[in-house]
């Protein structure tokens, strides 16, 4: 069974993007600046958050951290976000979820200008990629792509299952799934019979936020899969995929850790380096 680690994946993307930024000190460019706006202090987001930070400092991008109280109202949300878009040394912002209970992520999303943003949410985005005219795309769902395309898992023709129609992993994934000529079926909480479908599929993508909740004999024999899911018990990582006996039963699986997780922080870098391009080109 081959291991899909997202590391050297990771690697390769930032390995591109340091060779983008080789060209823009010729041409006087600033480097790319991201902005990261936390709201309260969820332990998962601190630590998805300094990740992003360390990413962005390997770079060289500009990097700037705007923590706002678990108070915060929506007018203020909106407040900052409005003056990240108008703020010309700005080229990302990327609005950490999840948000505290009282604000709506998906309208909060929408307040983030679709010229700066970093994870591909805003309806704008959205609608672009369904259209397939996407210029960035959600951070995880395309760094499934670069992974699969890295370790040459061919997408056209095949039967893939995507379980979960998150707006942050299953609905893109749907999307970029079948821009590359998969025949894809969405499934979810209220889908019968997931077992039916993911045990023919050639390739299955897990991202229901459950922790060890397939098995691997659940999947068609020889077939790939994906887990997106990351539970921390105990000071342990787990997927939504037990991976007990996949060496026996599977022809790749991405490990949990080390596997998808990497590509979503390489990712937004990418993601932070297009919109920072195409404002730059605009410019000159
Ligand atoms: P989410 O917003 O909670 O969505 C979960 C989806 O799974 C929903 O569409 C839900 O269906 C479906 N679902 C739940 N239980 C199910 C079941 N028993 N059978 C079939 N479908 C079921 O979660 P998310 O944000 O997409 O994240 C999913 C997982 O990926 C989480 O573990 C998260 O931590 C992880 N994640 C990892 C990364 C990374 O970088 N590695 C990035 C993002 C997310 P309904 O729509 O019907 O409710």
């Amino acid at each position: 069974m081959i291991e899909l680690k997202g590391k050297p994946v990771a690697d390769s993307v930032y390995s591109e993007i340091i060779e983008e930024l080789q060209k823009w000190s010729s041409l006087n460019w600033s480097l790319p600046h991201l902005v990261v706006v936390l709201v309260g202090n969820d332990p998962a987001s601190e630590v998805y958050v300094s990740h992003k930070e360390k990413a962005c400092h390997r770079l060289n991008f500009k990097s700037t951290m705007v923590r706002l109280s678990a108070n915060t109202s929506e007018m203020e949300l909106q407040s900052v976000l409005q003056k990240l878009n108008h703020d010309e040394s700005v080229d990302a912002v990327l609005l950490q979820l999840p948000l505290p209970s009282h604000l709506d992520a998906k309208a909060m999303t929408e307040y983030i200008s679709p010229w700066k943003d970093a994870d591909g949410l805003t309806q704008a985005s959205l609608g672009a990629l369904m259209a397939g005219q996407q210029k960035v795309t959600s951070c995880t769902p395309s760094g499934i792509i670069k992974i699969l395309d890295f370790y040459k898992i061919e997408l056209a023709k095949k039967k893939v299952v995507v379980v979960g129609r998150s707006l942050i992993v299953g609905l893109p994934l749907f999307h970029l799934l079948t821009q590359r000529n998969a025949t894809v079926t969405l499934s979810h909480s209220k889908t019968e019979n997931i077992q039916d479908h993911i045990s023919q599929a050639d390739i299955s993508f897990i991202a229901i936020g459950k922790a060890n909740f397939f098995k691997v004999t659940d999947f068609k024999k020889n077939s790939v899969v994906v887990d997106v899911g990351i539970h921390r018990i105990d000071n342990l990582l787990y997927g939504d995929v037990n991976p007990t006996h996949a060496d026996k039963h599977l022809a790749a699986l991405t490990p949990v850790p080390g596997g998808v997780g990497p590509m979503t922080i390489a990712m937004l870098m990418k993601n932070t380096l297009t919109l920072a391009l195409t404002k730059r080109k605009c410019q000159s």
